[in-house]
Order: C-alpha cells, then structure tokens, then sequence
C-alpha cells in the first residue's frame, strides 16, 4: 500500500480505494504537500488495473478548511513536479503569482477533475474555499446532514476560488446569493441547489459512500470511464472550462488589486498570510 505524508490510502475493496486527507489538525487545508500527496495517490489509483472507483474524504471534524495560508509542510513550488506548462514560479508581481495559482490549483483541479475514474466526495463538517474545488472535482458528492458550504473570498476582492464552478454547482442564482453574501450553505441547501448528490446522516455517511461505490463498482471500468467523459465533455461543450479559463484571469487581476491597494500577500502559496479576516 503507497504511503504519503498528509494523506491515507486505504483499499475497501480491490475495485474501491479511499483516499484520505489527513492533516486533521490543520482541517485538512490544503498546502504544497497535500496537493501532491493527493496526485499521487489519484494517479495510483487510477494506474491499478483493479481500481474502478476512489473515495475521497477528510479526517478529523471537517472535510478541509481550504488552502494553507500559514505555509504548511514547507514543500516549495520547484518541489513538485509540475502539471502545468506555467512556469518561472519565482518571478515578481503576478507573473509568478499566477504562475502558482495556474499550476496547483486550475491546472491541477482540472487534472483531478478529468481523471477517468469515478471520484466520490464524501463529505462532513465543514468544506470553506478552496475545500469545496477538491470536493467539485469528484463525480458525486455525499455530505453528512451536519455539512456546511462557504466560499468567502469576495470579501478579499476575488470572484470565488480558482476553480470557478459555483454557477455550475448551485445555479448561477445560488452562486450570486452564496459569493456575494458569504454565508454558509447547508448540506440540505447544496442538495436543492444540486451541488450534493445525497445528505446522510453524520454516522452513517461513510458506511454509505462505500455502499454507493461498491454498488458503481459492478459496472465495466471502461463503461464508466467512458460515461464520465461524455457528462465531462458534455459540460465543457457547455463553457465550464471555457468559463474557467476566463474567470481565472479576471481572478489573477483581482489578487494583484488586492496587493497593490492593501499591501497584503493574499497568496504566494509559500507562507505569506496576511488576509485580514482570516479565520
Ligand atoms: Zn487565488
């Protein structure tokens, strides 16, 4: 069984893995090592012959707090090996700024979202920012009764996180009501809305998710490699990516605003938090 750093891989079956994140006492925010740990454990999965359907889940209270502010394990960006073509991480003012952002997380949440295996997000506590592009990734989302959604970062001068499918998710009127307000969304929301596929009871949520991917686990691997291409290019035929693409612009533009009014390093992925209202 592969071992990483911040995240457990485990077989439920030989068809079922779960991975999950854990930096329980950082809720699981993502940092430098965690987004490779989870590379790596997606691409494992989906290189073994065996493998039809991966879990993916959080330990700890909540499923994940968003992106590490406070600099995390102290992995660095020209640590990993990239997935991207942007590069020159280091370079001053929004070049390297958004350099790093394309690559860890547009670039890699698009690679996670188009891998040919069913994902399953399951879900409890509480998922904030950039916690809810790791759970947007994965094909299904099963959430705990007790789950709630927030995406706050409008309060920051940003439209959303860098994987922007809020509209997609909750319908571009849930999208407005959740970005401009910043509140939290319910698991029993998020159903209405159809960003969760079921709401569980807390306790009974994991014995659940496997119930679902052992029931997924029975069709053909190809069958379901294949059905989730089509829903994948049936949505980008739509303008997800294309929209994501503009958004992520329109995003950079709003983090070097943000520099270069406040002072503040909103994101350099390195260590550099000084985001006022920071929780
Ligand atoms: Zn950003």
């Amino acid at each position: 069984m592969p071992e990483y750093k911040t995240v457990l891989y485990d077989h439920v079956t030989p068809e079922v893995v779960r991975v999950a994140m854990n930096r329980p006492e950082a809720r699981n925010a993502q940092d430098l090592q965690l987004t490779r740990d989870l590379n790596d454990a997606f691409d494992h999965a989906n290189r073994d012959d065996n493998v039809k359907v991966i879990i993916l889940s959080g330990e700890g209270p909540h499923f994940n707090s968003g992106h590490d502010m406070r600099g995390g394990t102290g992995l660095g960006f020209n640590d990993i090996p990239p997935v991207g073509t942007w590069a020159n991480f280091d370079a001053p003012g929004a070049e390297g700024a958004m350099a790093k952002e394309e690559e860890i997380y547009l670039q890699m949440c698009r690679r996670w979202r188009n891998l040919p295996k069913p994902m399953i997000a399951e879900v409890h506590g509480k998922t904030i920012a950039g916690g809810l592009m790791l759970a947007w990734v994965c094909d299904l989302i099963i959430a705990s009764d007790d789950a709630e959604f927030r995406d706050l970062v409008v309060g920051w001068g940003i439209p959303g996180v860098e994987y922007f499918a809020h509209p997609w998710e909750f319908g571009h009127r849930g999208a407005r009501q959740m970005l401009y307000t910043g509140d939290w969304v319910s698991s029993q929301d998020a159903h209405r809305m159809g960003m969760v596929n079921e709401v569980i009871p807390r306790d009974q949520l994991r014995e659940r998710v496997e119930e679902l991917a052992l029931k997924i686990a029975e069709k053909p691997l190809f069958g379901l490699k294949i059905t989730k291409e089509a829903i994948n290019q049936t949505q980008d035929a739509q303008g997800l990516w294309t929209a994501q693409q503009a958004v992520f612009i329109m995003h950079t533009l709003a983090h070097t605003h943000w520099r270069e009014v406040s002072g503040a390093g909103i994101y350099t992925g390195e260590g550099a938090s000084t985001v006022p209202g920071r929780k």
